[in-house]
């Protein structure tokens, strides 16, 4: 019989690489799927995570594995498996899609510290290889090093090819089995991302000490008083706020008085962003009385609550008017689940919106509740984060990257505003977190919901078919009515009073009109930035980005021009760069010039602006939302982030600005997003005792997204919507799969995804390859970029096909970016 295969598979964050093989020395014991290892790569070492036992390949080529990092799986094997599917979906690869599915600062080198032995000093005066003696010479102080330090060491006294770390590594693990140096535990790099503080605790003697008046000096009886109050200890830094030195804490402790301990906190992201949270608890009235669920949202909650938590998995749709109270029924379903001993997992699209949903979670679960989004901190993350994997957490609300969050057993997930592009994530893992959800669902066999007042055409046409339950909420909570909607054809404006025109008439007016009573108002442009281009009369050319081929947006506050891609800036030029021409004209118009011209008609009215310009900073969008939800401004002007989920009963009166600003992108999605945005943008309003109104303006009155999105009218719009795609063979009609070749010149670009597609189409059987084109933004970052786009009724043919004709062409498989089921085709 032969020994079982001491080799495993190995998953690096290096993109464009598969697995590696990797052999278990003897003396380490055999890891787990899920357990972080330290691995030689070339001439680096690396973190990777263990994604199976190999059985296939022969040991005697393979490279030993150089450490655990783990004694317990850090991921969960359901959580690898969902993370293998995703990189083998989205085509990225093992090693990104185990990296998205990670906790911050689980990446670490080795904090393996070594140490010399008795034996090895004795060692140093025989003997030895010079590789051993660099070694070995380093640790004579009898201190531990830290094994990096030693290899960074050995590289500085080198002259010749840079040291190996990976032959390092493999050297030190020789040298402990010799048992010349010792090797202190590994685990240090894990360990050291929890926050640890020290504590202090009065023992029996001290206070004994306390009774009988046998302390001096009134610091120190101050000290002990406190801890005499405080059986669970109290942390020096507060005992230091409280005048008590570390001085007076080292004294005590001599003494027998107290102990001091170091341990581990949790960063708390409610702590951090209390007052967050507590602003959004009072936005929405003061402790909610339980709600008595509506008729519909009963018989939703009849419908899909036997399912919550049951083991079984299932896909809902529920599709409900904006303001239906879609999160109530969450709730309701999260209960349900709960209750079955299994846990919920909330998925939000905009980290702005996570603070709303889960002080409404927190209020039925208490500090069950743990959040997971890119707007925490490292720190505040990584801890709920392992709160979760220790099984303490009963929900979870997050964005995309909480879809990996290590639940062990998932009953329930709801992907809310599923239609949401950020959904999507744009660089690689290329992966849709809705789709991400149904997966992981129906490998834990749990419910999804998937919640939306303008479903992607996606997934209606899944319920459509049948392949998702459908539950459908007609009306807004207490029989509230869906705003009235005006469409402003600007067209007659600026016939009448020219092209500069912002504010249309009857915007001025409603906008008066709210001011004057005190209620709010929310103004949509889809556009940032002070004016859309800078455009030389005498040339007839914009400004341009050097790096991208967009044009610059003015942005008057920084007094720059700015590219929305690369982030390159200049100042405003006096004259044309192109041909000196002295008339240079701002043209066209974004949110931060509709903020000014509202601020100077209504000086007195409180007005802010939430776009990307205004919350570049931490937790500010979250904090402007809670300004405006709390009353203390009146008109808040943003780009699409205003758009989503909010709710805010005191808005009355929402303006679309430039309604078509989408409309004119290339991309066969361009209806949709724009009917989508409309809808949940006009759903914003009215949404509490008084009634609310929206007010449209556009160039293309008569434009069907337009139209509908007006009406709330979904099931039209998706009619005439599906027959464009259909007659065009887009999704959903067809799978889509992108891919985009970059290169320095725009000849390379092209010749590159020439011969990409030559590949696919040699392999082609069901799918057809169109291009190579100029993608639609053909330079960005000073790179070119040509587009393929396969379509097709499988995505897995396609995918093959691509990575089949990018084997072995490692330099090409880099400036590549395959994009399976793209959302933007820019
Ligand atoms: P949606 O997500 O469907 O747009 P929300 O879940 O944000 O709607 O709910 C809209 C508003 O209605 C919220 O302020 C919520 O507190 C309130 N609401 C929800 N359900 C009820 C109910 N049964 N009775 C009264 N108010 C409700
Ligand atoms: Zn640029």
């Amino acid at each position: 019989m032969t020994p079982p295969s001491r080799a495993v598979s190995v998953a690096v964050p290096v993109p464009a690489l598969g697995c590696l093989s990797y052999l278990v020395p003897e003396h380490l014991a055999m890891p787990e799927v899920g357990t972080r290892v330290l691995v030689p790569l070339g001439t680096r070492v690396l973190t990777g995570c263990v994604i199976a036992r190999d059985a296939t390949s022969d040991p005697s080529d393979l490279k030993p594995l150089i450490d655990l990092l783990d004694t317990t799986p850090l991921l969960p094997a359901d959580v690898v498996q969902l993370a293998l599917w995703v990189g083998d979906y989205y085509a990225s690869g093992p090693g990104q899609a185990v990296a998205a599915a990670m906790p911050p600062k689980a990446w670490v080198v080795s904090e393996r510290h070594a140490q010399i032995t008795p034996a090895g000093r004795d060692a140093l005066s025989g003997q030895l290889s010079e590789g051993r003696r660099q070694v070995l010479d380093l640790l004579t102080d009898g201190g531990a090093h830290p094994v990096a330090r030693l290899a960074r060491a050995i590289a500085e006294t080198q002259r010749g090819p840079e040291m190996r770390q990976g032959g390092l590594y493999a050297r030190v693990t020789a040298l402990a089995r010799d048992e010349l140096i010792t090797l202190s535990q590994p685990l240090k790099g894990s360990a050291s991302a929890f926050k640890s503080v020290s504590v202090a605790r009065a023992t029996p003697h001290g206070l004994e000490m306390l009774e009988r008046g046998q302390l001096q000096g009134a610091r120190q009886l101050d000290a002990l008083r406190l801890l005499s109050g405080t059986p669970s200890g109290i942390a020096l830094t507060e005992l230091v706020r409280h005048g008590i030195s570390r001085d007076t804490v080292r004294r005590l402790a001599l003494r027998g008085a107290l102990t001091s301990t170091r341990e581990v906190i949790e960063r708390d992201p409610w702590l951090g962003g209390a007052q967050t949270l507590t602003d959004a608890a009072r936005s929405d009235g003061a402790p909610s009385p339980e709600l008595v669920l509506t008729d519909e949202q009963q018989s939703a909650v009849d419908t899909l609550g036997p399912d919550a938590g049951t083991g079984l998995f299932s896909v809902a749709l529920l599709q409900g008017v904006t303001g239906s109270g879609k999160t109530e029924i969450y709730l309701t379903l999260a209960r349900a689940a709960v209750a079955r001993h299994r846990q919920a997992l909330i998925l939000v699209p905009e980290i702005a919106l996570t603070p709303a949903v889960a002080t409404r979670f927190r209020r039925a679960f208490g500090d069950r509740v743990a959040v997971q989004h890119s707007g925490l901190s490292d720190g505040a993350r990584h801890d709920q984060w392992h709160r979760i994997r220790r099984g303490e957490i009963d929900v979870v609300v997050g964005t995309r990257s909480a879809v990996f969050a290590p639940l062990p057993s998932v009953g329930l997930i709801v992907v809310d505003e599923e239609h949401d592009g950020s959904y999507k994530q744009e660089e690689s893992p290329r992966y849709h977190g809705r789709d991400v959800a149904v997966m992981r669902a129906k490998q834990a066999g749990a419910l999804v919901v998937l919640g939306s007042a303008t479903p992607a055409l996606e997934t209606y046409r899944h319920a459509e078919a049948g392949r998702y339950r459908r539950v459908v909420l007609t009306e807004r909570v207490l029989s509230r009515p869906l705003p009235s909607v005006r469409i402003i054809d600007m067209r007659e404006e600026f016939a009448e009073h020219g092209p500069d025109v912002v504010l249309s008439g009857a915007l001025v007016e409603a906008l008066d009109d709210r001011v004057t009573r005190g209620e709010q108002a929310l103004i949509l442009l889809n556009r940032r930035g002070y004016a859309a281009s800078v455009f030389c009369r005498q040339c007839a050319r914009s400004l341009e980005c050097p790096n991208c081929s967009v044009s610059l947006t003015f942005h008057r506050r920084s007094d720059r021009a700015r590219c929305h891609y690369c982030g390159y800036s200049r100042s405003r030029p006096e004259r044309c760069p192109e041909c000196t021409g002295a008339y240079l004209e701002q043209v066209g118009f974004g949110t931060e010039r509709v903020e000014a011209e509202i601020a100077e008609r209504w000086p007195d009215a409180r007005v802010a602006r939430l776009d990307r310009d205004t919350v570049r900073r931490q937790g500010a969008a979250a904090r402007l939302l809670n300004r405006f939800g709390a009353g203390e401004l009146d008109v808040l002007v943003g780009t699409q982030m205003v758009a989503k989920g909010h709710d805010f009963p005191r808005v009355t009166l929402v303006g679309v600005i430039s309604a078509d600003v989408g409309l004119g992108v290339a991309d066969f999605r361009a209806g949709e997003r724009t009917f989508q945005l409309l809808t949940q943008v006009a759903g914003r309003a009215g949404r509490g005792v008084l009634p609310g109104e929206a007010i449209v303006q556009t160039l293309y009155p008569n434009h069907y997204s337009i139209r509908y999105a007006c009406r709330q009218a979904y099931e039209p719009f998706f009619a005439d919507e599906m027959e464009f795609r259909t007659a065009m063979h887009y999704p959903p009609e067809v799978a889509l799969v992108s891919a985009v070749v970059r290169a320095p010149t725009f000849n390379q670009a092209m010749q590159d995804a020439a011969e990409l597609a030559q590949g696919a189409r040699a392999r082609a059987s069901r799918f057809t390859v169109l291009g190579p084109a100029s993608a639609p933004l053909g330079r960005l970052r000073g790179q070119y970029r040509a587009q393929l786009l396969l379509k097709g009724p499988q995505r897995g043919e396609m995918r093959r096909a691509l990575l089949a004709a990018l084997e072995g062409r490692g330099e090409l498989k880099r400036r590549v970016a395959i994009d399976v089921d793209p959302l933007s085709m820019l």
